[in-house]
C-alpha cells in the first residue's frame, strides 16, 4: 500500500471509531428506520400524562417525536455499546425502539417518560418500580 492511501485509510477508519457522540448524529449511527408511531402510541402518551401528572413541554409533544425501528430483539447504545432494547435520544426528540417490542406498551410509555421529562436520567420517583408499574411501564 503506498502512503498516500495508507492515511486515507487510516483517517477513513478513525472516522468509523470516532465515538457517535462526538458527531452528533446518534440516531444515523444505528441501524434504524425512520417510521410512523406504533398504533397505540398517542393513547399510551394520554394515559402516561393522566398516570404520572408530567405535562409535556413546549415544543416536545407527542407529535414532535420522531420515531425509529431497529430490527431484532435488542440493539447496541451507540455511546456505551450496551444492549437496549429502546432508548430516548435528545437530538431530535427521538424514540428508537427495537422492532420486536415496537408495540409494547411498557416500554413505549418508558421511553416516552423520557420525552416528558426530558431527560435520559431513571434517578427520581417516575422512575421508580412502584410507580412504574402503577403506569404500566419498565421502571428504569
Ligand atoms: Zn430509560
Amino acid at each position: 500500500m503506498r502512503a498516500g492511501n495508507f492515511v486515507a485509510a487510516f483517517a477513513l477508519l478513525a472516522l468509523v471509531l470516532l465515538p457517535p457522540h462526538l458527531h452528533g448524529v446518534w440516531v444515523e449511527s444505528l441501524p434504524a428506520v425512520r417510521s410512523e408511531p406504533p398504533a397505540q402510541a398517542r393513547r399510551y402518551w394520554q394515559e402516561l400524562i393522566a398516570c404520572t401528572g408530567v405535562r409535556p413541554k413546549r415544543g416536545r409533544g407527542f407529535a414532535s417525536i420522531q420515531w425509529h425501528r431497529v430490527a431484532g430483539r435488542q440493539f447496541a447504545r451507540p455511546d456505551t455499546g450496551r444492549d437496549v432494547i429502546g432508548l430516548w435520544l435528545r437530538p431530535g426528540n427521538a424514540v428508537v425502539l427495537a422492532g420486536e417490542w415496537w408495540d409494547d406498551p411498557r416500554l413505549i410509555k418508558h421511553e416516552m417518560l423520557h420525552v416528558l421529562l426530558q431527560t435520559g436520567s431513571h434517578e427520581g420517583a417516575h422512575f421508580a418500580a412502584g410507580r412504574g408499574q402503577a403506569c404500566g411501564l419498565f421502571p428504569g
